[in-house]
């Protein structure tokens, strides 16, 4: 049927019948738009809970892509505002000095653009972040059941000699997913395998999953008898905080300082060295330590979250990105030298929901594009600038600490009194 010339009783009948429980949402003729499908969505709901959608039911993505490959029983959108914080200067292998960035975050948080903001301007003043990225590659963990000490060493010693078939079918799903090592833990009869992968220019979870998958299949349960309980063993670890992620990395892992003296420590960020330094110490910290964090960072999940969500990142993954340390040590006469460390960044540009209108916008707006010829090179680019802009968000809130300004900040800012 032509979606065109579906009628408006027809589509009226549709949601009577999921508001009489006579069809289930995702029900729905295959013949419907995604927009039709999510209209008749929307109004059945409005019905069932007598509550309005009108806002969600006003967008301008593309439906029939974010409905098939972004999210099921769509009917809207749910909208974040926008906002940039920028200029911003990055000394990376990706980004040089010359380039003048300006990084989109989608927040609802009032103030912490402001905050990231000045630190931005901290961070130009210093002549830029100095930012090295590492690829570590994406990890997936299926978890097997072995019946005892010696079926499990018979599959270790299995795993090892077959790494190369294991490398070859893994690769095969993929143009660029390569494999970079495999890692065993063996626990009674749970034998987990931690495989590593390089991914291109995307973060690689579907990839990782799709690669495990075929491998599971193909090679190790037929060739070892040991059953794959579940392909995900919690090993990976996937948008759960973990050790092994902290120590070993995951996605990106990604190192950021700048050097702040004094003129910039009062100028800027209305702080003084020892009163910066001081904060690094009791709250990231000793603060950290007593409250047993995994890490100790200011607040790395405020960027990335924002940071995430504007250009289309898997935002749960915030979960494991926000493990870091943040650093601040005297350097020079009057100043500091700050860094960030993240080790557990899963990030890409492409894939995912890279591919949506604003989030594309957004990734364009800072030059980060997979590139013919280079994979991987357009991801790393991306959390150069990532990097940077947590450097810029940890350096503001710390100084705000300092001068007492944080409530002040949100008073005025997230309640609506500050400046547009
Ligand atoms: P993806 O959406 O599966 O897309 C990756 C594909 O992009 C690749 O397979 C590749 O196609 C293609 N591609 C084109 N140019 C590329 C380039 N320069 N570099 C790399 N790939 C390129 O992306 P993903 O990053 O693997 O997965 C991200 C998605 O996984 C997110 O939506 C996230 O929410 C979701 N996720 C999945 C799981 C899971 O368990 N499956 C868990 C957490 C999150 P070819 O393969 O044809 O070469």
């Amino acid at each position: 049927m032509d979606p065109a010339k579906i009628q408006t009783d027809e589509l009226a009948q549709l949601v009577r019948s999921i508001v009489a429980g006579e069809r289930r949402l995702h029900d729905l003729p295959a013949e419907l738009t995604a927009e039709q499908a999510a209209g008749v969505r929307r109004r059945a709901i409005e019905a069932l809970r007598s509550s309005g959608l009108e806002h969600s039911g006003r967008y301008s993505l593309d439906a029939e892509r974010a409905a098939s490959r972004h999210c099921e029983n769509f009917i809207g959108i749910s909208q974040v505002p926008l906002g940039v914080a920028g200029p911003l200067s990055v000394r990376g292998r990706m980004v040089g000095p010359e380039e003048t960035l300006y990084v989109p975050l989608a927040t609802t948080e009032g103030a912490l653009i402001a905050s990231v903001n000045r630190g931005c301007r901290a961070i130009v003043e210093a002549g830029g972040a100095l930012v090295r990225v590492e690829d570590v590659g994406m990890t997936r963990a299926p978890v097997f059941r072995a019946s005892g000490l010696e079926q499990s060493e018979r599959f270790l010693a299995w795993l090892s000699d077959n790494e190369q078939r294991i490398r070859e079918v893994a690769e095969g799903t993929s143009r660029f997913l390569r494999l970079a090592d495999i890692k065993t833990q063996a626990i009674g009869t749970s034998i987990f395998v931690r495989f590593r992968f390089h991914s291109g220019d995307a973060m690689g979870m579907n990839m990782a999953t799709i690669a495990c998958d075929r491998v599971v299949q193909q090679l190790i349960e037929p060739e070892t008898g040991v059953r794959c309980v579940a392909l995900s063993g919690n090993y990976c670890v996937d948008k759960k905080p973990s050790a092994i992620n902290f120590l070993e990395g995951r996605g990106k892992r990604i190192h950021a300082e700048v050097q702040l003296g004094p003129e910039i420590l009062e100028g800027c960020l209305k702080t003084r060295a020892e009163a910066m330094i001081e904060v690094q110490y009791r709250k990231n910290l000793i603060g950290s330590i007593a409250a047993g964090a995994m890490g100790s960072n200011a607040h790395f999940a405020n960027v990335l979250a924002a940071f995430f969500i504007a250009t289309g990142q898997d935002v749960a993954q915030v979960v494991e990105g926000s493990m870091g340390m943040t650093t601040v040590e005297p350097s020079g006469e009057g100043g500091v030298l700050a860094s960030i460390f993240m080790p557990d960044v899963p990030l890409g540009v492409v894939g995912g929901g890279t591919a949506l209108s604003t989030q594309r916008e957004a990734l364009a707006l800072l030059g980060a594009a997979a590139e013919a010829g280079k994979p991987g090179a357009g991801s790393l680019r991306l959390a150069e600038i990532l990097g940077a802009t947590v450097l810029a968000g940890e350096i503001s809130l710390m100084a705000a600490f300092t001068s007492g300004d944080l409530a002040g900040a949100h008073e005025r800012l997230g309640r609506g009194n500050g400046s547009s």
